[in-house]
Parts: C-alpha cells; sequence; structure tokens
C-alpha cells in the first residue's frame, strides 16, 4: 500500500468545486439562499432552510463507534468515507459534522475533519476560525457573564447569591489555567469580586443550546431559561430573561444559527455545525443542519461523539426525543487496534498482530452492537477501519465475529482510498436500510424520575448493577425535579473509555456501580446532567502541544495542522 501523505497537503492539494456552483447543481438551492463566506464556505440563511420545508426528508445514517481508545478510531473520517462511497454508488448523499473546536487542534487531537483521503475542505478553515460561529458562541456566553456581574456590581436587584453563581466563561482554547479564576478584583470599579472559571466553548450550554435550537424564536425562549444562579433569601433560580440579556445574546447568535455548507475531497456536501463535547452535553451537530441536510439530500450521514454508549445513546434519547429525527440505520465504527486494545494490548504493541486479542476485545464491540439493536431498536453496520498495521489475519477475525453477532461487518479504506474504499460499505448500508428494520426506542421514558433515567441508562446500556448518588448530588437532584425539571432528558457525563466510570476498565466491565458526583441543570439546553468520575470541561495542553508544530511559510501555506 502507499503511504498517505498529511492530512494537510492532500487537502491543499484538492480542487474545490465553487460553493455557490455546488449548492445549485447538487442539492437545487438557490444563491439567493446562501450566504458566501470566501468561495467555499456558505451558510444556508434562516429563509433558505424555511424554503426546504415542504420537501420530503432523506434517509438517516448515524455513526458511532466502540469505546474510544488513545489510537484512535476514525468516526468522522469513516462519516465522510461513507458519505462519498454512497455519492460514488450514485446516491444523492450528504454528510452532517460537528465543527471542531480549535483547542484540540492546538493540544493532542489535532483537528475534526476527516483523515486521508476522507476529509471535508476547506481543511484548514474548517479547523481553526470557519464562519465566526464559535467566536459568536463564546461573546453570547460571555454577554450573560458580563451582564451578570453587571448586576451584581450595581447593586443586586435580584438578590442574586454569587456563591451560587453555576455560569462561567468561555474561551475556544486549551488552557487549564483558567479553569478557577476569581473576578472583580482591583477595587471598588471593577465589581464584586467572586470565583468564577472558563470551560471550553464546546462545554458550554450555549453550544448545546445552539445545536438543539429549532428557530431563532426556539433559541431566544432556550437562552432566556438558562440558570445562573440562586437568590440568597428563598432560592429561587435566576434566569437568563431575569437579567434582560436572551434577547442580546440571540442577536449575536442569529447569524451563527444558519448552518454551514462546505464538500469533501470528492465533492459531496456536507453540513458543518454546532460543536457539542459528548460527555456535558449531547455530541452532535446541530439540529437545522440535520434537518436541512434530510431535506438536500437522499442519505445523510451524521456522527455522534465518542463510543456508542454516550453520543449515540444521547443522540437517540436527547436529539430524537426533542426533534422527531429518527436514524435508518447505525454504522459501528471499530478497528483492529481498539479491539486489541480492549482486549488488554497496551499501546506500545498496538502495531504487532494479535488475534486473540482481537477476539477478546470483541467483548466492548458485542455489547455496543446489541445496544444500538436490541436498546435503541436500529440496525447496527460494523465499518472496520483499516489502519497500515492491521494484518489480513485480525480483519478476517472481525468480520467473522461480527458476521456471527447476525451483523454486517465492511472492511473499509477510505482514508487511503476515498470512496473505492467504502462502496461496500456504502452497499451495506443501503442493504440494511432498505429492509426497514429501524423502529427508534428511547432508553427511559420522559415521565420516569431523574435518578431511575439513569439507573436505566447505566444498567441497559453500561451494564452496570446500578447508580449511586453522593450526598450533594441527590440533594441537588431533588432540588430540580422540585423546581419541575422532572421530566427532562438526562446526559451522562462519563468516561468515554470505559463501560464503566473507570477509564481503565477496557473490554465490556459488568456489574459495577456508577456513581453519580454532580448533577447539573441545562435548562436551556433541556436536560439535566450526571456528572461521574472527573469530567474535564476546560482541557489543558500536553507537555509539547500540537501547536509547536503548525505553522505557515512566506505563500501563507499551513504546515502542520492534521
Ligand atoms: P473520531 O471522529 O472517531 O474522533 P477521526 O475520524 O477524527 O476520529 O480520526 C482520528 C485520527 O485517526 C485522525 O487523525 C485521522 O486522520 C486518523 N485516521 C482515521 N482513520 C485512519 C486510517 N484508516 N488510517 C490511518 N489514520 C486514520
Ligand atoms: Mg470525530
Amino acid at each position: 500500500t502507499r503511504p498517505v501523505p498529511p492530512d494537510i497537503e492532500i487537502a491543499e492539494a484538492a480542487e474545490l468545486t465553487p460553493i455557490l456552483d455546488l449548492a445549485r447543481e447538487r442539492l437545487g438551492i438557490d444563491p439567493e439562499h446562501l450566504v458566501p463566506y470566501g468561495h467555499d464556505k456558505a451558510k444556508v440563511s434562516l429563509a433558505g432552510v424555511r424554503a426546504l420545508e415542504s420537501r420530503t426528508d432523506g434517509r438517516l445514517v448515524l455513526v458511532t463507534a466502540i469505546s474510544p481508545t488513545p489510537a484512535g478510531e476514525g468516526k468522522t473520517t469513516t462519516s465522510v468515507g461513507l458519505a462519498d462511497g454512497l455519492a460514488a454508488l450514485g446516491e444523492n448523499a450528504m454528510v452532517a459534522l460537528r465543527e471542531p473546536s480549535m483547542g484540540p487542534v492546538f493540544g493532542i487531537k489535532g483537528g475534526a475533519a476527516g483523515g486521508g483521503y476522507s476529509q471535508v475542505v476547506p481543511m484548514a478553515d474548517i479547523n481553526l476560525n470557519f464562519t465566526g460561529d464559535f467566536a459568536a458562541i463564546a461573546a453570547a456566553n460571555n454577554l450573560l457573564s458580563a451582564v451578570l456581574d453587571n448586576h451584581l456590581h450595581h447593586g443586586n436587584a435580584l438578590d442574586i447569591d454569587p456563591r451560587t453563581v453555576t455560569w462561567k466563561r468561555v474561551v475556544d482554547l486549551n488552557d487549564r489555567a483558567l479553569r478557577d479564576v476569581v473576578v472583580g478584583l482591583g477595587g471598588v470599579a471593577n465589581g464584586i469580586p467572586r470565583e468564577d472559571g472558563f470551560d471550553i466553548v464546546v462545554a458550554s450550554e450555549v453550544m448545546a443550546i445552539l445545536c438543539l435550537a429549532t428557530s431563532v424564536a426556539d433559541l431566544r425562549e432556550r437562552l432566556g431559561r438558562v440558570v445562573v444562579g440562586y437568590t440568597r433569601g428563598t432560592k429561587q433560580a435566576v434566569h437568563a430573561r431575569d437579567l434582560n440579556v436572551h434577547g442580546a445574546m440571540t442577536v449575536i447568535l442569529r447569524d451563527a444559527l444558519a448552518p454551514n455548507l462546505v464538500q469533501t475531497l470528492e465533492h459531496t456536501p456536507a453540513m458543518i455545525h454546532g460543536g457539542p463535547f459528548a460527555n456535558i452535553a449531547h455530541g452532535c451537530n446541530s439540529v437545522m443542519a440535520t434537518r436541512t441536510a434530510l431535506k438536500l439530500a437522499d442519505y445523510v450521514v451524521t456522527e455522534a461523539g465518542f463510543g456508542a454508549d454516550l453520543g449515540a445513546e444521547k443522540f437517540v434519547d436527547i436529539k430524537c426525543r426533542a426533534t422527531g429525527l429518527r436514524p435508518s440505520a447505525v454504522v459501528v465504527v471499530a478497528t483492529v487496534r481498539a479491539l486489541k486494545y480492549h482486549g488488554g494490548v497496551n499501546v506500545p504493541d498496538l502495531g504487532t498482530e494479535s488475534v486473540e486479542a482481537v477476539t477478546a476485545g470483541m467483548a466492548n464491540l458485542r455489547r455496543h452492537l446489541r445496544n444500538v439493536r436490541d436498546v435503541y431498536g436500529l440496525p447496527p453496520v460494523v465499518a472496520l477501519n483499516r489502519f497500515p498495521s492491521d494484518t489480513d489475519a485480525e480483519v478476517a477475525e472481525v468480520l467473522r465475529l461480527v458476521e456471527a453477532e447476525g451483523v454486517r461487518a465492511y472492511e473499509a479504506t477510505h482514508f487511503a482510498d476515498g470512496s473505492d474504499g467504502s462502496k461496500a460499505l456504502a452497499r451495506g448500508v443501503l442493504e440494511v436500510i432498505e429492509e426497514g428494520s429501524a423502529d427508534l426506542q428511547f432508553v427511559y421514558p420522559d415521565d420516569m424520575p431523574l435518578a431511575q433515567k439513569a439507573e436505566a441508562v447505566a444498567t441497559r446500556v453500561y451494564g452496570a448493577a446500578g447508580v449511586t448518588f453522593e450526598p450533594k448530588a441527590a440533594k441537588r437532584l431533588a432540588a430540580i425535579e422540585a423546581e419541575g425539571y422532572g421530566h427532562l432528558p438526562i446526559c451522562m457525563a462519563k468516561t468515554q473509555s470505559s463501560f464503566s466510570t473507570d477509564p481503565t476498565l477496557r473490554g465490556a466491565p459488568e456489574g459495577h456501580t456508577v456513581s453519580v458526583r454532580e448533577v447539573r441543570l441545562a435548562a436551556g439546553a433541556g436536560f439535566v446532567v450526571m456528572v461521574t468520575g472527573e469530567i474535564m470541561t476546560m482541557p489543558g495542553l500536553p507537555k509539547v502541544p500540537a501547536s509547536e508544530r503548525i505553522d505557515v511559510d512566506d505563500d501563507g501555506r499551513i504546515v502542520g495542522l492534521s
């Protein structure tokens, strides 16, 4: 096999179709409904989105994965590859993805625009400032912080207890030094000193809100519902609307609500819009983008973050429940390396052949497949994303083990070969859709108490024996239910590395206990976050961050971006 050049080299060498042409020729979008950002990016205007309402919806394919490992599994790469594969078969296909955060771009993970010959382009733009959505989210979020601190400064008419404020400031970088800060220092003119902190933009509730909002009016309503803290005396919730700031926040976000259109290396149309975390939030691109893509294409491939126990569960229980979206098939991405890792092999040895480790690691994939089929009610298909070090014997073993589950499995080489490497997978996905067996089930009903919802996810999806709540969490849960939020879905914030809350427990641990440490209300997004273990909402940088490799030459060419 020939070596695949670095992502940025492939991306920069690509010939892009002018976005207005692509929109007109491939999707039938009138130029008046596009807001171009240069030649290669455009937003579909909100009027343009409305103009599509009478069209029928295409079929939705959800891409998820085995429990993630340090080796990287390739959900985004496979989503792009599958959409290109469907297009290569002559289908009208699109991909709908999250916008990358700049934090990881300069940290360890790198960009999130796919890889190899399965990328969305313009890659550097998508990974960096793109169409400014994240800047708008940060500004809207921080306006609420500024107005809140200003309210405290000017007499605190609402009687907010500064010690109960949960609303944090945000920035789209990995910056551990900002996790805990004190604001308002420096004297009387600078406000009231209080403890504050920064989260990364993708962990903010505003991000989740933008991604779940269905219109400007819904966006404004949700922003108004945000709870920032509680009053001193009667402990009443204080909302963004009580500070009269939700209208201005909506103004900042109005343009950002319109979904972004770009293309893959093979000119398949791609929607890239919104990017919430998959632990503290629901982990998939915006409802606006998914719905718009379904109006524009017959097949829409979309990705949910982390493994099928996190991103896919939230896709079902939060996004599908809130919107009526219904996937027709679920692609579960697996790699030989991830299977070996779950089978007990450590990272430095993942390049050494071990069919036995693949067999052992299948426990993890098997549980995800059964969850997708038996708990979510959706037909799974396995995409075996092939890496250069995989041996034929290992690949054959994965295909055999998956087929023994009654699930179709396809080796996919889109990373190295583009759509030539994903057509077989695409054909398999079309067959599964044709069978029409999808019958989406939620993991729990709306009217179940919040603690039981957590119990349902833990026992039915994680294979746990049950859930316990630390005293502080139990108290908060009771208060949230008393405030009338008991009907909301829950959002489990758990490590992505294990079915348990212990990231070192690989494979398919059973009978473990899920301990909820903290409960957070996201009233605007419309879910209650159950925090288990240590969940990072402001990542740090590694000792040698990727930013050390990223540079630009005298001709403006970017190097080191991956
Ligand atoms: P995810 O969406 O699951 O986080 P990505 O698609 O972003 O994963 O891929 C993670 C990393 O692995 C990226 O750097 C990507 O380029 C790389 N990658 C994905 N598939 C392959 C492959 N088949 N061979 C080599 N590298 C790959
Ligand atoms: Mg991804």
